[in-house]
């Protein structure tokens, strides 16, 4: 891999989906716990005001652009990254990997019900996954003691955590190190999308670059979250003509 893009004080690792899933593959065979964030304009933004949140992705061991906008932003910059790498999309070569190498997984995020359908359809498709097991992502933290010793019970290869952004991301920096996993993945919606409560944008969508813009239009809860997006863009702006200024 090489050196870290940086967008506005957050870390881009320069991978594609490919090199990504190159790089896991191997750190599953090591005996060590790897963090692995997928950023996008939204969580860079949020980034900016909540310094815990940048410190996780500054830590972080991989960082992949997930979305347009942080391709459009790195290009700015003038350090272009390879391509956009959807979590989700990580998340299930992985997963497929995960199958064919015999690697266990653990879920732990969304609504309860979620974890366990997405669980049941991904061993439908990938027939030999082996779910070590999984949690609903609404616990107390009472419940939390018991969702992490189970965790450490069953020694999963790869957690995947979908709590939302930035909670997933701060709480996989505060555990992960302390559990028993190889690779520790903050996942956002994907838990939702693979147990068919969410859908993806239709792939034209994708190919425009507009998948952001389908989930805030099919996802009203997204919708007080969309100023991040433009306040992403003006930020970048902002950043890139003041290291202009400086250069002239
Ligand atoms: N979630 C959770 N616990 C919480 C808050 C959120 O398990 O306390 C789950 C929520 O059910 C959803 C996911 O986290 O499955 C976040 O989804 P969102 O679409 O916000 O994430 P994104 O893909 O935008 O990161």
């Amino acid at each position: 891999m090489g050196d870290k893009v940086w967008i506005l004080g957050v870390p881009l690792s320069p991978v594609t989906l490919a090199a990504s899933l190159h790089q896991l593959s191997q750190w599953l065979k090591e005996d060590k716990t790897r963090l692995i964030f997928t950023p996008n304009a939204e969580i860079i933004s949020m980034a900016q005001d909540n310094p815990a949140l940048k410190h996780a992705l500054v830590a972080a061991d991989l960082t992949v652009p997930d979305g347009i906008g942080v391709i459009w932003a790195a290009r700015q910059f003038g350090t272009p990254l390879p391509e956009r790498v959807p979590g989700i999309e990580l998340l299930e070569q992985l997963l497929a990997l995960a199958a064919e190498e015999n690697y266990t997984v653990y879920f732990l995020g969304g609504r309860p019900g979620v974890a366990a359908e997405a669980a049941r359809r991904l061993q439908l498709r990938y027939e030999n996954l082996t779910v070590a097991g999984f949690h609903h992502g609404y616990f107390d933290p009472q419940a939390e003691q018991q969702v992490l010793a189970q965790i450490a019970a069953v020694k999963p290869d790869i957690l995947a955590v979908a709590l939302g952004a930035p909670k997933q991301e701060l709480w996989l920096t505060r555990w992960a190190g302390k559990l028993p996993v190889k690779i520790a993945l903050g996942v956002g919606g994907s838990l939702d999308v693979i147990a068919g409560q969410v859908k993806r944008a239709p792939l034209i969508w994708q190919r425009l670059g507009l998948e952001w813009l389908y989930r805030m239009v099919t996802d009203r809860r997204r919708l007080k979250r969309f100023w991040h997006l433009p306040r992403f863009v003006g930020l970048v702006y902002k950043t890139k003509h003041q290291a202009h200024d400086l250069n002239v």
